[in-house]
């Protein structure tokens, strides 16, 4: 008889779900996570501190209000670390409240510490103290231990001049100038969050372009963007080293360029935090980045152990965790349940955000699948004069087979939400011909679905006319050309 029928590593997304999985079939379940840990990396360094920071930066610099209230509106004059923090601080809190208490309302027994396997069945759970660990055996598992930072062994993190995504919460003061090494989501995440605050930022990326699995239009309206908030990018450069001086940073690039500034944040990529489960005794291992492979069913090698979050790799996303972690449970204890669905949406909380769901422009030319675009720019929506966005867009991906949405694309204010709209019309099997059909609210960003539908269906009209040898007909009663602001929409 074992202690637990399931024991949980790791209390982020993937662990919290897992585990209530389990307490909700009946199971006896118990969650292990470090000291300060609760609610994983997603709580305490990563989704939520970055996305509350975005927030407080938005509200603070003003940003968003600068088109109303020109260029130099700000909420508050001189905006301190601290001011930034408070509401970051306050966030995490009441997070970590939420999630310990519905560990508790679900009877999950909590330890805390950091364990390691000694046997498949059971592990230790050591606590910072001396003499403090819990042996815990279980018939299941799952891990669900996340990933940190990779930090290269030839530069020196000090925490405050060179920093990685986790430290960059703990900075003192906001630098004037900073370098960011690596364009993936995280480091351009931050690098457009200080730029927002005024900081001058230079990007550093080895490869040749920055988010390659974006839409490319969208990727050239927020570089625009960036550029002209004192962005600088260095594509296809590469960091030699990073020397730290009394008065600042200088990273020399291996093109023999230096750049000095205040700080220099690290965004190279995560890696498994496996090392310390001593994985070998539970008999499986870790790739060399510490990831753990699974099956389609979050299995590992051996069977009643699962992985699930970023531990296993891709996507690695909060979102995906989540629902990793449900369906790996009720996998191990053999309880029916559907997969996820393919279509998942992708969010990158930049200032400003983009946000997509099925494919892209190249996915589909590539695939040689004939499709149609229709545009919507928000400063053709009332909604986007109302709050001061000129720059957002919304594309969609028209079929011109069957008029089936085959993909979303969106750049600017809540695009992220945004994005579900056309994520749930695609999920359906939906067409282009339902949000011409459908009354939405005005005035909305919303409306940009209806704006880029009539777009894409008055395109396919516009050639099909041609292909049937009959003159272009005029707009159908309800729509309008909108991708040419000259033209009335009707
Ligand atoms: C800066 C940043 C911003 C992000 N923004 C977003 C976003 O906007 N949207 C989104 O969907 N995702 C975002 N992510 C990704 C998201 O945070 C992760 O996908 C998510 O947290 C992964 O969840 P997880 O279940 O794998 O566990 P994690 O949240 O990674 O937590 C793992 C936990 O395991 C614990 N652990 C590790 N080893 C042990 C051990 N041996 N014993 C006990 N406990 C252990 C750790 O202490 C940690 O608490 C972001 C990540 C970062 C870093």
């Amino acid at each position: 008889m074992y202690d637990y029928d399931l024991m949980v590593i790791g209390s982020g997304p993937g662990g919290q779900k897992a585990a209530i999985a389990a307490a909700k079939l009946g199971k006896r379940v118990a969650i292990a996570d470090r000291e300060h840990m609760m609610g994983g990396v997603c709580v305490n360094t990563g989704t939520i501190p970055s996305k509350t920071l975005r927030e407080a930066v938005l509200y603070l610099s003003g940003f968003t209000q600068r088109e109303m209230y020109g260029a130099s509106y700000r909420v508050k004059a001189e905006i301190t670390i601290d001011d930034l923090l408070a509401r970051t601080r306050h966030v995490i809190g009441r997070e970590i409240e939420i999630v310990r208490s519905q560990l508790l309302r679900n009877h999950v027994d909590i330890l805390t510490g950091t364990a390691r396997f000694t046997d498949p069945h059971t592990v230790v759970v050591e606590g910072h103290a001396r003499g403090d660990h819990n042996t815990v055996t279980a018939a299941k598992f799952v891990i669900a231990t996340g990933t940190s930072p990779a930090r290269p062994d030839s530069v020196e993190f000090d925490g405050e001049r060179v920093v990685d995504s986790d430290q960059i919460l703990e900075v003192g003061r906001v630098p004037d100038t900073m370098v960011v090494v690596g364009a993936g989501v995280i480091g351009i995440e931050y690098a457009s969050m200080f730029a927002a605050l005024g900081t001058r930022v230079t990007v550093v990326e080895k490869r040749d372009a920055m988010l390659t699995f974006c839409d490319p239009e969208v990727v050239e309206s927020l570089k625009f963007h960036l550029r002209d908030q004192a962005v600088t990018f260095r594509f296809g450069e590469e960091v030699s080293s990073v020397e730290v001086t009394g008065r600042g940073t200088v990273t020399s690039l291996v093109s023999g360029k230096k750049i000095p500034a205040d700080m220099v944040m690290y965004s190279a990529g995560r890696q498994g935090m496996t090392e310390s489960l001593d994985l070998g005794k539970a008999g499986l291992e870790a790739d060399e980045r510490g990831r753990i492979t699974v099956d389609k069913q979050y299995r590992t090698g051996v069977e009643h152990i699962a992985a699930v979050g970023d531990v296993i790799g891709f996507p690695a996303l909060a979102s995906t965790s989540m629902d990793q972690g449900r369906l790996a449970t009720c996998h191990l204890f053999d309880e029916p349940v559907r997969e996820l669905a393919e279509l998942q949406p992708i969010g990158i909380y930049t200032i400003p955000e983009i946000s997509f769901c099925g494919r892209t422009e190249a996915e589909l030319t590539a695939a040689a699948i004939p499709y149609e675009t229709g545009l919507a720019r928000y400063r053709e929506l009332a909604r986007g004069a109302i709050i001061g966005d000129s720059y957002g867009m919304l594309k969609l991906l028209v079929s011109t087979d069957d008029r089936t949405l085959l993909g979303v694309h969106v750049f600017g204010t809540s695009a992220t939400d945004l994005v579900h709209i056309g994520q749930a019309i695609m999920g359906c099997g939906g067409t282009v011909d339902y949000l011409v059909d459908t009354v939405l609210n005005y005035p909305t960003l919303s409306e940009a679905y209806k704006v880029a539908a009539l777009d894409a269906t008055n395109k396919i009209r516009a050639l099909e006319s041609v292909q049937n040898g009959r003159p272009s007909s005029p707009p159908a009663p309800s729509g309008g050309d909108v991708a040419d602001p000259d033209q009335d929409q009707v």
